[in-house]
């Protein structure tokens, strides 16, 4: 097998004048070349990187045309044209220099549903997801799934011929595309629906004879197995007996014969019911072997998932929700199978069930199952499954798992004997792996881990790729089932023959003559296709202990692109669709950051490139707590700021925020002297700085509630009484807030409590933020020395401001300060009924009805531990889906931030807040913010709970 190099071009100096002719040509969309976009955009879920020259985000179908028409220029005709979906590829599909097409920022559109005939046409960059959830109220949905349906489109699933679970009953991608519109060279446009237009007969005439000539050999070489066309479908687009059908045809060609800008969409009827069965096996082969006896019960969907993978999943604490018996045994993983049934007949469906669980019980191997009936449970246990490859992700040391073999397909029957030979082969080059994946279809996902820095493993890889390539075909099956080809493209001629490949050339010929969409893939001259082994890999090493480390262990598997308003994840990016604004395109950017800085390639461009993509975080530490390798934006941007201010001035904005913090003992001494003069100071400071909606400093302090402070050095002095709570406020809620104080203190107190305010001094909570280092590890042992000093009292902390007590136990951490924890409230109560403290009932009638929990206790534990409480007290409230608030801290108060901060406040908390009002709001920021955008009471939640408790 020959690979050839990637003959990697910089088309820079003609594309300077692509902007001006775009602008000219009427493009509205947006054109961007800056260096942290094309990070961002170098890089999918594979191993490889191929740096951009210039990213395009079209509006609509026609800036695709203007964009092409104005591409056809003679100096600009040979630049390469992408198109990129979400970027979930995992074999570098819609990576190439040139000129990338981003269709999931603007076309991301439903455009028109039939419920009567059951289809739907939509913008090709709207995501599965987005595309189901519009759909719910019709009862019909778009039935091929993936892994990535939260972040994967619909061109990019077309483009691939996407399928996943289900696959068995519902077909794949190809299966439910029903027309398209592409868009080719010279801005040219086919569309299914539509009368041919004249300058395509020829085309058409050239690609049908193509199909032909090619048909019969493609099908005597391809295994006919479910996921079998691979290439370009020739067998659909031109069956012997039928006329041509054109738009089969781009249909997994990976963008290689032009723009998709709409796809028409089958839709089927939602099944009413659902059940899953979740069944343990001492081992993943017998897991394995029970396929065929599990597949006799028919049902929707057999997905398994092996001991290493479970594993991981147990110590990421994401299998809670399964019963003890199908948790790890005496410490050893257990391997699953996760069985789906669906249907429209309730009794029927239960029948299905219970046999299967009955026929557990003869398989060899089967410890335990489980049946899941409700909806939230079954996406929970789903998740587990999903978040497999980004579990891999986790591993520790050089060697990570690497997506390159993943996805062979062979007949169900050969399944065990095709892992036995494969796992041989890992085993032999001395590779570990995890494995999990579709049974019911024989598709195995297998990544097995390399250290893909080393030369050593690089070739073990180019072997491994070889000899599964051969396994795969020894067992009747299909390289790539599932995730698309990608560099994989180069075994291509070799898998469906000389003969089909020839065809496939002409159809490329006839479709993009100029050859300029995605080359190097699937099909082309050996010498120009991009090869498993030669094209540039992302590289995941850093010194150890390097800060930026993080940012190397992304391995793009884009779980941080949600586009789902509820979640925490990523404000940013869910506000703009702008890649560079997410956790995985400023990874991108800082890695590259790095690199260029290491061979001292570092230019001033560059360097004001990454800061503008790190100036849209809000620091809300999503990507911390939910990206499955804790990418933890905020830490690096921490880390890159110290460096970028070593040789450059601060922002008045800047400079304020740190002395405030560091003077902030002071101003809270002469609090009424300030609180006065910041009527003053306040509005002339915002003119000054570019500040917004300043917050003003209370006049009063927790004194006002009868409640005493003491220093760190008396509270050690002292004897405490054993009810007694230590509070800990940070200096913007002890300056701005001193309500929440006293709503915390009142609580506890009603709950027979006896609070002590311990003095407030800085943190380093704002010279973390801006990268002010030195000041920040200053603050922090100084605090941190004073928080296990209290902590000796023996008596239990907790903080006011759950952002305040999060950063103690991340950002301490990683600063290497761990040590003695606050305590948000909710736990420290959650705790004390657990120890069985009785709490007083809550007068209900009083409370509000939902809960808007801070993004960075969301996204642990703290929700929980709300319930619980609030279950105590007899009074279960609504937690709020919302994501972040849009304030965080220092962000939303800056102007630059303005449109942005309210864009996010409006994406989730508008909605939720609609209709209320009165609210619970644990966040210092999201009061604020709840204040500046809505007309709606929002207080600490221990406001209401103190004003509730039932005295009677
Ligand atoms: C964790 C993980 C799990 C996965 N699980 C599955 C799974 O269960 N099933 C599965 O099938 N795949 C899976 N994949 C692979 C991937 O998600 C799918 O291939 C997905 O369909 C790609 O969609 P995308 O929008 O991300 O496309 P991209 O990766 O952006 O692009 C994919 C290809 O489509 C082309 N393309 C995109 N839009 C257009 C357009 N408008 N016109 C022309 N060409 C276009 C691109 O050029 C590229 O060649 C998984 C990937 C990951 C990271
Ligand atoms: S930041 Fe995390 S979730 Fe996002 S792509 Fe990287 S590893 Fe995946
Ligand atoms: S901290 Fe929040 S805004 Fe910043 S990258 Fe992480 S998830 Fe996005």
């Amino acid at each position: 097998m020959l690979h050839q190099s990637v003959k990697k071009m910089s088309y820079h100096v003609v594309l300077q004048r692509l902007p001006a002719l775009l602008a000219d040509a009427g493009f509205r969309g947006d054109i961007a070349n800056d260096a942290a976009l094309l990070a961002a955009m170098s890089t999918d879920n594979s191993t490889y990187t191929v740096m951009p020259d210039i990213v395009v985000a079209p509006r609509d179908a026609e800036d695709v045309r203007r964009l092409m028409r104005v591409l056809a220029a003679d100096d600009l005709r040979g630049v390469p044209v992408t198109a990129r979906g979400g970027g979930t590829g995992t074999n570098g599909q819609s990576l190439n220099a040139g000129i990338i097409v981003d269709f999931q920022k603007y076309m991301n559109r439903l455009l028109q549903v039939n419920e009567k005939e059951q289809w739907a046409e939509v913008e090709p960059g709207i995501v599965l997801d987005e595309l189901n959830a519009q759909l719910a109220g019709t009862g019909l949905f778009f039935a091929p799934t993936t892994s990535t349906a939260s972040r994967c489109t619909i061109g990019g699933m077309v483009s691939t011929d996407a399928s996943g679970k289900g696959s068995r009953r519902y077909g794949k991608t190809s299966d439910n595309v029903l027309g398209m519109e592409i868009v080719v060279d010279g801005g040219r446009t086919l569309d299914s629906g539509a009368p041919t237009p004249d300058w395509a007969n020829a085309m058409l005439a050239e690609i049908e004879a193509a199909c032909s000539s090619g048909r019969d050999a493609l099908l005597g070489q391809v295994p006919a197995l479910s996921r079998r066309f691979t290439g370009y479908d020739l067998e659909r687009a031109k069956p012997p007996e039928g006329d041509l059908e054109w738009w089969r045809l781009p249909i997994g060609a990976e963008g290689t014969l032009g723009l998709v800008t709409r796809v028409r969409l089958h839709l089927m009827r939602k099944p009413k019911f659902k059940r899953l069965v979740v069944i343990g096996f001492e081992t993943f082969a017998a897991a394995l072997d029970a396929g065929s006896a599990l597949l006799a019960h028919d049902p929707l969907a057999i997905e398994v998932m092996d001991e290493w993978v479970q594993g991981l999943a147990e110590r990421a604490g994401i299998l809670q929700a399964l019963p003890v018996g199908l948790r790890a045994r005496d410490g050893r993983p257990i391997a699953y199978n996760f069985v789906e049934f669906v249907g429209d007949d309730e009794a029927d469906l239960a029948r299905h069930v219970e046999a299967l669980r009955e026929s557990t019980l003869t398989l060899a191997g089967a410890i335990a199952s489980h049946v899941a009936v409700d909806d939230i449970e079954m996406a929970a246990l789903w998740q587990v499954r999903a978040a497999s490859v980004g579990l891999l992700g986790k591993v520790s040391g050089t060697r990570r798992p690497i997506a390159f073999v993943e996805d062979c397909v062979v007949p169900v029957e050969n399944l065990a004997a095709f892992v036995k030979d494969f796992t041989g082969l890992l085993s032999s080059n001395g590779l570990s792996y995890g494995m999990y994946g579709h049974v019911d279809v024989g598709c195995l996902h297998i990544r097995p881990a390399l250290d893909i820095d080393s030369d050593e493993d690089r070739t073990i890889m180019k072997a491994i790729s070889d000899g599964v390539f051969d396994l795969t075909r020894r067992h009747g099956g299909i390289f790539w089932g599932e995730h698309g080809k990608g560099v994989r493209g180069a075994y291509l001629a070799e898998f469906v023959g000389e003969a089909a490949y020839d065809a496939f050339r002409r159809v490329k010929r006839a479709f993009d003559p100029a050859h300029r969409f995605n080359p190097g893939k699937l099909v082309g001259d050996p010498q120009s296709l991009m090869g498993i082994a030669t094209t540039p890999f992302r590289s995941v090493k850093t010194d150890e202990n390097d800060p930026l480390g993080l940012a190397f262990r992304c391995n793009g598997n884009a779980q941080c692109l949600s586009y789902q308003r509820s979640n925490v994840m990523c404000p940013s990016f869910k506000a703009t669709r702008d890649l560079r604004h997410s956790p995985k395109g400023r990874a991108d950017a800082l890695r590259h950051w790095h690199q260029e800085k290491r061979q001292g390639d570092a230019i001033e461009e560059l360097d004001s490139d990454v800061l503008a993509a790190l100036d849209g975080c809000l620091g809300c530490k999503a990507c911390a707590t939910s990206c499955p390798v804790q990418v933890d934006i905020p830490e690096m941007k921490s880390h890159f700021l110290e460096q970028f201010y070593r040789t450059r001035r601060r922002s008045l904005a800047d400079k304020a925020a740190l002395l405030l913090e560091e003077y902030s003992p002071v101003l809270i001494r002469y609090r009424k002297l300030m609180a006065v003069f910041a009527r003053i100071f306040n509005p002339l400071m915002e003119k000054a700085s570019g500040l917004r909606d300043l917050p003003f400093i209370s006049f009063h302090d927790v004194g006002t509630g009868g409640y005493k402070t003491f220093s760190v050095e008396v509270i050690a002095q002292r004897r405490w009484h054993e009810d007694t709570v230590f509070v800990w406020r940070d200096p913007f809620t002890a300056l701005f807030d001193t309500q929440a104080a006293l709503a915390l203190a009142d609580g506890l107190r009603g709950f027979g409590y006896r609070p002590v305010f311990v003095a407030m001094r800085p943190g380093g909570k704002a010279a973390h933020g801006l990268g002010d280092r030195p000041r920040f590890i200053r603050q922090a042992r100084k605090l941190r020395a004073a928080i296990d000093k209290v902590a000796e009292s023996g008596r239990p902390m907790v903080g006011v401001d759950p952002a305040f007590v999060m950063m103690i136990r991340q950002d301490y951490a990683n600063a290497g300060l761990a040590g003695q924890n606050i305590l948000l409230v909710q736990e420290f109560l959650s705790e004390e009924v657990a120890r069985g403290r009785g709490l007083p009932r809550l007068n209900r009638e009083r409370l509000p009805r939902k809960l808007f929990l801070h993004c960075s206790e969301s996204a642990g534990a703290g929700a929980t531990a709300w319930k619980k409480v609030f279950a105590a007290l007899g009074a279960p409230v609504e937690i709020a889906a919302t994501g972040c608030c849009g304030m965080a801290g220092l962000f939303g108060h800056q102007q630059r931030h303005q449109d942005l901060s309210k864009h996010i406040f409006d994406l989730s908390w508008t909605g939720q807040l609609r209709g209320e009002k009165q609210a619970m709001v644990s966040g210092f920021s999201c009061r604020c913010q709840t204040k500046r955008f809505s007309s709606i009471r929002g207080e600490h939640p221990m406001r209401w709970v103190a004003d509730a408790i039932d005295v009677g």
